[in-house]
């Protein structure tokens, strides 16, 4: 079971059961007929394999649906109560404990601030957090999943996490060794993207690039339902292209980088820079007189107070967002782009200029059919998305039995 998770990447997809499981735990109370539309394969099969995890107990009958013609579809939907994953997604500045069923429902939560933590002792709450989490899971546990900024390999090290100092860390060998079960290490904006797509407001574009822009800048990638992650999992480093070659110095040690110019992080210290420098604003006083505790909220309330320095720096922040996005819908010319991440709190603020630059700056066959949409789901899709994936990589119904 444990080559079920590690093979070749990501396998879960490959078997017509795993896909006809996945198709009723995304998209139930859905009909035999839908997920025969939805997953391509033939009504006899679909009905076949219905069949056998309706009398395995896997998946369970909803009620009757409405007809559309012919006889009343019955509706099926996964059965929520064979097993729960532990999810924790390390932010920041907080990291958050989940216990939660196939059908997302979370049992358990918890948070913990993280804020000024070493690396090692965030690792420490960490595994404390999965352990609360394993006690409080009431029905087995088949994996863990972790949410991590910065890029994943896909062995499972994070490759570094800036927030918190992690560097090449193994975190899913660490993990697995702990609790003999499989993890599952996750990119934010990747997990956040899954989520996005699926159970946020998109499911039917065929294209997606959402970019997350909050303490830093990360993109996943979508393309017709998967996630595209590149040669060794790192595509949608997209805070990390660069944006001016003149342009502050990056956490990743470059310049110029998307990150460092259109970030929150980037926009407070850009804020920062200007108050101390004599500029007027309200901003110091919302602080309470201590420029250094200056925050992206207080700044976006500022914002919404008329703050020249708020505003013009939003501003800024939207042009250099446009043009992030206008490379991005050169390069791709996708369908949809979703701007997600605590930014979209100041989409009334920043939306107009930001389309705009796009306009101005992407091709128009490829500005003219990008629609550009804000989300500020960003910690609920997270959760979603990374417990969709890790359900779908457990597609073995063995995974989904008590054991
Ligand atoms: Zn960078």
């Amino acid at each position: 079971m444990q080559e079920l998770m590690t093979a070749g990447g990501r396998p879960g997809y490959s078997t017509n059961e795993g896909t006809v499981i996945n198709a009723v735990r995304r998209y139930g109370p859905v009909s035999r007929a839908d997920v025969a539309k939805l997953t391509g394969l033939t009504p006899p099969t679909v009905t076949n394999i219905t069949g056998k995890f309706l009398d395995m107990g896997l998946i369970s009958k909803y009620r009757i649906g409405e007809s559309s013609g012919g006889r009343r579809p019955l509706l099926l939907k996964i059965n929520s109560g064979l097993s729960q994953l532990i999810i924790v997604n390390v932010r920041s500045e907080k990291m958050m404990g989940y216990v939660i069923d196939p059908g997302l429902c979370v049992h358990y939560e918890e948070s913990e601030n993280i804020k000024g933590l070493k690396e090692d002792e965030v690792l420490a709450l960490l595994l404390d957090m999965i352990g609360r989490c394993r006690q409080a899971a009431t029905v087995p546990v088949p994996a863990i999943g972790v949410v991590v900024r910065g890029p994943v390999r896909p062995e499972g090290i994070v490759v570094f996490a800036l927030n918190i100092g992690w560097k090449n860390l193994p975190l899913k060998c660490i993990i697995e060794e702990k609790f003999q079960l499989p993890a599952f290490i996750e990119n934010d904006a990747k997990a956040l993207s899954n989520g996005e797509y699926y159970y946020g407001s998109v499911k039917d574009a065929g294209s997606m690039i959402l970019l997350k822009v909050s303490h830093g800048i990360g993109a996943g990638i979508m393309f017709n339902g998967r996630l595209y992650r590149g040669i060794n999992n790192s595509a949608g480093e997209v805070g990390h292209t660069t944006i001016d070659i003149g342009g502050p110095v990056c956490r990743c040690g470059n310049y110029g980088c998307l990150e460092a110019l259109a970030s929150e992080d980037a926009l407070v210290e850009a804020v920062v820079k200007a108050v101390k420098e004599g500029q007027v604003s309200l901003i110091p006083s919302l602080a309470g007189g201590d420029v250094e505790q200056v925050t992206a909220d207080i700044i976006y309330a500022a914002a919404d107070a008329g703050d020249a320095l708020a505003l013009q720096s939003l501003s800024r922040v939207a042009r250099y967002l446009g043009i992030g996005i206008a490379n991005l819908v050169n390069t791709f010319n996708p369908e949809l782009i979703v701007i997600s991440g605590s930014i979209a709190k100041v989409s009334h603020h920043i939306a107009d200029t930001l389309k705009q630059t796009v306009r101005d700056r992407a091709f128009e066959s490829c500005s003219s059919v990008a629609e550009i949409r804000f989300s500020t789901a960003s910690t609920a899709n997270t959760l979603k998305g990374v417990a969709d994936m890790l359900f779908a990589e457990i597609t073995e119904p063995v995974w989904l039995s008590p054991r």
